[in-house]
């Protein structure tokens, strides 16, 4: 029976480093007008983005200028839109990092015909295609559930789990299916969809708070994780039934 493995993208399979961020806020000021009263680096370092799906990023910060979410659930398209312009003009990958192990374990999983790998990412679709596109990672993915799909990212398990089963054209069994993610919203996201989590200490939260939200497993990276992977999606012995009489 076949297994399911939804990575997520930033802080899991690469970093871009601080430069999106500013891309964000960009966007948020076009769409929203000037958000420096919020947006600053002091006051955004109140705010994590990790975690956090696109669309919720934008909800929260523009709540905090006291705008009322029909005011700003309208305008998320428009932020999508000029977010990733702002991406695709402005990336600069050579500030991008891949992280410990990624390749060598996408390469892996790709060749088996046991395992379907897919992303479950709070992107957008197009800024995910955008960061994994630096390093030529998109093509290990059969699909995906993103930002475009839901505002929290707890909703995203079950859009992922369905698209993963009409894919493959039954459903995967809960015990058979990983999200592998850098935060406790990775965790708290396969927990709340029934399945198991395995959380990299690669984004910017400790081993210590994912251990603590009850992750499956905990890595350093996912270099280090590649051996449990192999095991979690090891193929079950085939059971012989025992022969009955003479
Ligand atoms: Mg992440």
């Amino acid at each position: 029976m076949k297994h399911l493995i939804l990575f997520d993208v930033d802080g899991t399979l690469l970093r871009c480093g601080r430069q999106v961020g500013a891309m964000f806020v960009d966007a948020l000021t076009e769409v929203f007008g000037d958000c420096s009263a919020f947006t600053d680096q002091d006051r955004l370092k109140g705010y994590s983005f990790a975690g956090k799906t696109d669309p919720r990023i934008v909800v929260d910060l523009i709540r905090a200028t006291g705008r009322r979410d029909e005011e700003i659930l309208p305008h998320l398209a428009a932020v999508e839109k000029i977010y990733v312009e702002n991406l695709e003009r402005g990336l600069d990958p050579g500030r991008v990092r891949l992280l410990p192990g990624v390749r060598e374990l996408l390469e892996r999983l790709s060749a088996r015909e046991d395992v379907l790998v897919g992303l479950l990412t709070g992107n957008w679709r197009r800024g995910a295609r955008i960061k994994l596109s630096c390093f030529d990672l998109e093509r290990y993915f059969a699909f995906g559930a993103f930002g475009d799909d839901a505002i929290d990212r707890c909703d995203l398990g079950p859009v992922a789990l369905q698209r993963a089963a009409v894919l493959s054209g039954r459903p995967f069994a809960l015990d058979r299916s990983l999200i592998v993610g850098d935060t406790v919203l990775d965790v708290e996201c396969a927990r709340s969809a029934g399945i198991r989590s395995m959380a990299v200490a690669t984004g910017f939260t400790e081993a210590e708070p994912l251990e603590a939200a009850g992750a499956d497993w905990v890595f350093a990276d996912l270099e280090r994780a590649a051996g449990q992977i192999e095991r979690f999606t090891a193929p079950s012995p085939v059971v012989t039934p025992a022969a009955h009489g003479d």
